[in-house]
Order: C-alpha cells, then sequence, then structure tokens
C-alpha cells in the first residue's frame, strides 16, 4: 500500500518535551526515472485503507461568513469497511468534498450537529448536486430533536424541501425523483452517549451541546476500536469530558479570541466576550479540555485560521494543553490506526468532476408520468434561428446515440 506519513507535532509538544524526532515526508528518492516515496500530501483516491483504518477529512473549518479559503464545518470519515459519513455539511463546504471526487452514492449518510447554517448550508448542494451527478439513492439524515418540534432537524428537513420545491418540481421531470427523496432520523439531543447509529461495525453516539439554544451535539464514532469524536459547538460540557475521555481523535471546536473577534469580526466587545467564552469555547478552555480528557490527537477548529489568529489561538492553548494538536484547515486530512496517527494536508483539483458510482442510475420518469413545468405560452417562446442553427448538431448526436 502507498502511504504518504508524517508524524505531525505540535510546537508546543516539542517545548514541553525537549527534543523530538520530527519524521518528515520526503523519504529517499533512489532513481531519477522513479517515483518519490512520502510526502505531507495525501492525493484522493490514490490510497487504500486498511480495515482496521479511519481516514478524517476537514472539509470545513471556518465560519458562518464566507470566505475562500475556508468552507464552514464539514469533517468526512471514511472506514476500512468502506463506510463514509458526513459530520455536518456548512456553507461552501461541498466544493471541498467535490474534489476528492467520490462517487455522491458513497455520499448519502449526514449528520447534523446543529442546524446554524455554517454546519448544514451546504446541504442544498450535496442534495441537488449529488442528484444530478451519479446519487442513485435518498440521502439520509441524522440530526437532533430541538425544545419544540419546530426547532428539530426533522421540521428543518421537511421545510427545506419545502423551499426547494421549484427545484424538486423541475428536476422530477427529466430525473428519478429517488435520489431527491431525504429521510431523516431524529433523535433525542437530550440523551447523553446514546447510540443514534449502529450498522456494519460502525457505532455512532451522540452527546448534548451547551451552544446558542437547546438542540445542539456532538457525536463520537467507534469503530474497530478506534473512537473519534466530533464535537459539534458548544461550550465545554461535563458530557464531552466524561465521554470523549481516552478518544483516538478529539475534534472540539476552539474559536476566536474575543481580541480577535473585535479585531477581525467587528464585533463589539460585549458581543466578543459572549460569543468568544460563552456559547463557543476559547482556546485556554479547549486546552483545559484536552488535557483533561487526553486523546491521543487533538484537533480544534471553527475559527478563521490565518497566521495572526493561529498564533493566537496556539499561545492560549498552550496555556492549558501541550499534547498533540492541529489547528485544522480546509483540506487537513489524518489517518487513525491502533499504531499512529498521520497528519497531510490533501492536493486535489479545482476542476473536479463528479465519478459515477458501480449503482446503475434510476430510470427517468415514463413520458407523461409526471406534469410539464413548462407551459405552451412559454415553449411558444423559443426562437426559431436558434433552433435551426443547433439543428445540424442535434441531429448528429440523435443519429450516434439512437436517439428518437
Ligand atoms: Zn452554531
Ligand atoms: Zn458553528
Amino acid at each position: 500500500m502507498r502511504r504518504h506519513v508524517i508524524v505531525a507535532f505540535l510546537a508546543g509538544a516539542v517545548l514541553t518535551f525537549g527534543v523530538m524526532v520530527l519524521i518528515g515526508a520526503g523519504g529517499t528518492v533512489e532513481s531519477p526515472t522513479g517515483t518519490a516515496p512520502d510526502r505531507y500530501a495525501y492525493y484522493p483516491g490514490t490510497e487504500d485503507l486498511d480495515k482496521d483504518e479511519i481516514r478524517l477529512i476537514a472539509c470545513g473549518t471556518g465560519l458562518p461568513a464566507a470566505r475562500r479559503d475556508q468552507a464552514a464545518t464539514c469533517f468526512l470519515a471514511e472506514l476500512g469497511n468502506g463506510d463514509k459519513f458526513l459530520f455536518d455539511v456548512g456553507t461552501g463546504s461541498m466544493a471541498n468534498v467535490a474534489a476528492l471526487m467520490i462517487p455522491y452514492d458513497f455520499l448519502d449518510k449526514v449528520f447534523l450537529t446543529h442546524l446554524h447554517t455554517d454546519h448544514w448550508g451546504d446541504l442544498a448542494t450535496l442534495w441537488a448536486g449529488g442528484w444530478t451527478a451519479g446519487r442513485t439513492k435518498p440521502l439520509r439524515i441524522w440530526g437532533p430533536t430541538g425544545q419544540t418540534p419546530d426547532m428539530g432537524t426533522a421540521y428543518a428537513i421537511e421545510h427545506f424541501l419545502k423551499a426547494y420545491n421549484w427545484d424538486a418540481t423541475t428536476r422530477n421531470f427529466v430525473l428519478s425523483a429517488e435520489p431527491g427523496k431525504i429521510s431523516v432520523t431524529e433523535f433525542d439531543y437530550k440523551a447523553v452517549n446514546a447510540v443514534v447509529y449502529q450498522e456494519n461495525g460502525v457505532t455512532i453516539r451522540s452527546l448534548p451541546a451547551i451552544h446558542a439554544g437547546d438542540g445542539p451535539v456532538s457525536f463520537i464514532l467507534e469503530y474497530a476500536g478506534l473512537k473519534v469524536v466530533i464535537g459539534g459547538d458548544t461550550f465545554p460540557n461535563k458530557w464531552f469530558i466524561e465521554y470523549a475521555t481516552n478518544a483516538d481523535l478529539a475534534i472540539h471546536e476552539t474559536f476566536l479570541t474575543p481580541r480577535d473577534l473585535v479585531r477581525l469580526y467587528g464585533q463589539s466587545p460585549r458581543q466578543a466576550i459572549v460569543v468568544g467564552t460563552m456559547i463557543h469555547t476559547s482556546p485556554q478552555a479547549f486546552g483545559k479540555v484536552m488535557s483533561t480528557i487526553k486523546p491521543r490527537h487533538a484537533v480544534g477548529y471553527h475559527f478563521f485560521n490565518e497566521q495572526s489568529t493561529h498564533d493566537d489561538i496556539l499561545r492560549g492553548v498552550l496555556q492549558t494543553y501541550t499534547g498533540p494538536l492541529s489547528l485544522a484547515v480546509d483540506n487537513m486530512v489524518w489517518n487513525i490506526t491502533k499504531e499512529k496517527i498521520t497528519e497531510r494536508m490533501i492536493v486535489s483539483p479545482d476542476q473536479a468532476w463528479a465519478v459515477n458510482g458501480p449503482n446503475k442510475p434510476p430510470k427517468p420518469p415514463a413520458r407523461g408520468s409526471v406534469p410539464d413545468p413548462i407551459s405552451d405560452y412559454i415553449k411558444a417562446g423559443r426562437w426559431k434561428p436558434a433552433e435551426e442553427a443547433q439543428a445540424p448538431m442535434v441531429n448528429e448526436f440523435k443519429k450516434k446515440h439512437e436517439l428518437k
């Protein structure tokens, strides 16, 4: 198996433990005509997973406001048994997911931590984009209830489909309606360490989170004796401390510092201190969580990660935690096994196309079975010279493909 390995060490760990051997990528190039061995990069679609391995990809690590460099929250877990799970599909994240060129049929399971747009805003893109680009079956979504039915995931998805009624109705005329359906499994947001999914050797549990309103949760994924914790938006909470303990990889938000919320995000000091230390997690609090639960590897995310914010957050984290750490950016990838955890960056194309999976596409609806969404009045406006201009190309194409 081709494997590009770099073990990432935190600067703080180096400070704490003194001299550490940094295992760099690169290895040795043995021949001018041969291939190079290990690199810091992961090239999607080029690496088998071991049966007992998890590959976790950050497809969004940013904030509600858009930034080309960082989409909003989305983590993709790929398991050695072939299962893939999306945890949140925040605004803008599907461009990163699409660049992995994974057939959409393998991206049908979505777990939502909560219903802020920076955690599910790109569901529209996964739903409609996947429908037009090879998904053959409905999407499946798991998400929490709310204090009242209208604050829960089932309500959100029901009304999501209503909001996109025009989109679905017009697609249903030419495409099978099946991939445009969404099934929802709603679970109690208050349940602690409750199993919300268990199939094929995979268990996913949920924990309550403390963030902006009742409903948000964090997830724990268990597979092959490995435990990966995907923390949603939350102030540090007792449930996370109790059940995320000894995770192999623990993801928890670490938000912009109040100073940076004022300096860079335009918030008032009052708003910044509430947002940064009450409904989100400050770097010092993140570090305290990690030094308490002691994961093999900690991941902080949910801030625009650039030199000055990175340094501010790292300084804060190091006051309370000096273990292995990634401060995540988009397209960071971790491979997790019993033996080691590696961190690399993804190298993927900006102009990726969808790749079909093994399933046959479902048949489009029989002619006449779905009402035509274009009226005769609008059809009568088709401009004849354009019909004539394209006629030779159309006829040639139809002949080649034996279309009537
Ligand atoms: Zn949120
Ligand atoms: Zn958020």
